[in-house]
């Protein structure tokens, strides 16, 4: 049987961020990952936006790392040369919509210490973004895009060059620890591996990991997000991600529109719980639905502009859209040998660095 410090169970951004940040020398670090590509569910289909961490509660674990995550991500795509660009973003107020609701949200992203934020009128939105109504917006200038297949591949290749392992096509399938505490024994199809420390960062199936580890029990609630996308002279209308007002309550943050650092524009995501993990494409929402919300935002936008796009899948921890859930970052009580990744929704992207910084600091603890 094969004897390793720290097993990951989980091949995302998370996980990949979590092996690379474990890795020291004398230390064997391994992680599985269940499909034969590394990184091929949600953390390659979301929006791909670097969040400033504005809209998070403040005092959140999604706050704090947001903004910690924010600058190191910047710092490893740069370093790594991974596609990015910190654009900034505008989150658009319309006649329709309250002043105060603008000022809230400004006063929300400064208590989280995003201090670069300024509220600007009309003619400063059209000198950014000629195409865009606005009354009023917030300017986020700390705010970007990162191509996500590209920094996928660059944390595996950085967690490789610290000598972790990536295991693809090696689902976990069960575990058990032994007696005395010290190892927890975990199955895959091909091997018996034994673990002093096991991190779960599995995504929308951290819940079926948790229970397979004997950690504590919770549910990931499958929240479908839909895209559409700008076709043909459409896809020059806008420059940078382009926000509405997020709905009053909770944290969805309203169909938005997303320039791709390889010259797509993405307008979504939508929110939809749903019971299945793997339906993408069940029932989808038509092109259509996407015109009225771009519209908003940009108001020359015609039907034939508009094709459907992809989907992801968001692990909630909260089955209700419109209440806030944290991420889900600690030490199992349950089990004292595992460390918690679990709800990692956005901004967890964003945040994947300072997460596995977090996460690394538990794995310590329980080595040492
Ligand atoms: C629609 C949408 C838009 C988003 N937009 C943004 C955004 O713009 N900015 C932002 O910061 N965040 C965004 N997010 C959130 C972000 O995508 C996620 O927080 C992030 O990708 C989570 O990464 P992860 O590694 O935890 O999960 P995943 O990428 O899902 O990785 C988990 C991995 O675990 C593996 N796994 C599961 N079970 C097992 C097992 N038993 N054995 C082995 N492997 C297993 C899976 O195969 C998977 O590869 C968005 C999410 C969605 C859905």
């Amino acid at each position: 049987m094969e004897e390793v410090d720290v097993v990951i169970v989980g091949g995302g951004v998370v996980g990949l961020a979590c092996a690379r940040e474990t890795a020291r020398p004398g230390r064997t670090v391994c992680l599985l990952e269940r499909h034969p590509r590394l990184g091929t569910e949600t953390s390659t289909h979301n929006s791909g936006v670097v969040h400033a961490g504005i809209y998070y509660p403040p005092g959140s674990l999604k706050a704090r790392l947001c903004v910690e995550g924010r600058d190191a991500l910047y710092r490893f795509c740069e370093t790594h040369g991974v596609p990015h660009r910190r654009c900034g973003k505008l989150i658009v107020a319309g006649p329709e919509d309250d002043d105060t609701r603008l000022q809230d949200l400004l006063a929300r992203g400064r208590a989280n210490a995003v201090n670069d934020l300024e509220l600007v009128d009309r003619d400063f939105v059209r000198r950014l973004e000629p195409n865009v109504t606005a009354e009023a917006a917030i300017w986020s200038p700390s705010s970007g895009i990162v191509d996500t297949e590209a920094l996928v591949r660059a944390l595996h290749r950085n967690a490789c060059s610290r000598d972790a392992i990536a295991l693809p096509a090696m689902p976990l399938v069960d575990a058990h620890a032994d007696a005395g505490g010290e190892w927890l024994d975990l199955r895959t199809p091909a091997e018996t591996i034994r673990a002093r420390a096991v991190v779960n960062a599995a995504g929308l199936y951290a819940d079926d990991v948790s229970a397979a580890l004997g950690g504590r029990a919770f549910t990931i609630h499958p929240c479908r997000g839909e895209y559409a996308e700008l076709v043909g002279a459409s896809r020059s209308l806008v420059t940078r991600p382009v926000y509405p007002l997020p709905a009053r309550a909770g944290e969805h943050l309203g169909v938005h529109l997303t320039p791709t650092t390889w010259g797509s524009v993405m307008v979504g995501p939508t929110t939809r719980y749903q019971q299945h993990k793997r339906d993408h494409e069940g029932d989808r929402l038509p092109a259509a639905a996407f015109v009225e919300p771009t519209r908003r935002l940009l108001p020359t936008i015609r039907p034939d502009d508009v094709r459907l796009g992809g989907t992801g899948i968001r692990a909630k921890l909260s089955p209700d859209a419109t209440a806030f859930s944290d991420f889900l970052i600690e030490r199992d009580a349950e089990q004292p040998r595992l460390v918690q990744a679990a709800g990692i929704d956005s901004p967890g992207l964003t945040a994947c660095l300072s997460i596995a910084r977090l996460v690394s600091v538990l794995v310590d603890e329980i080595l040492t």
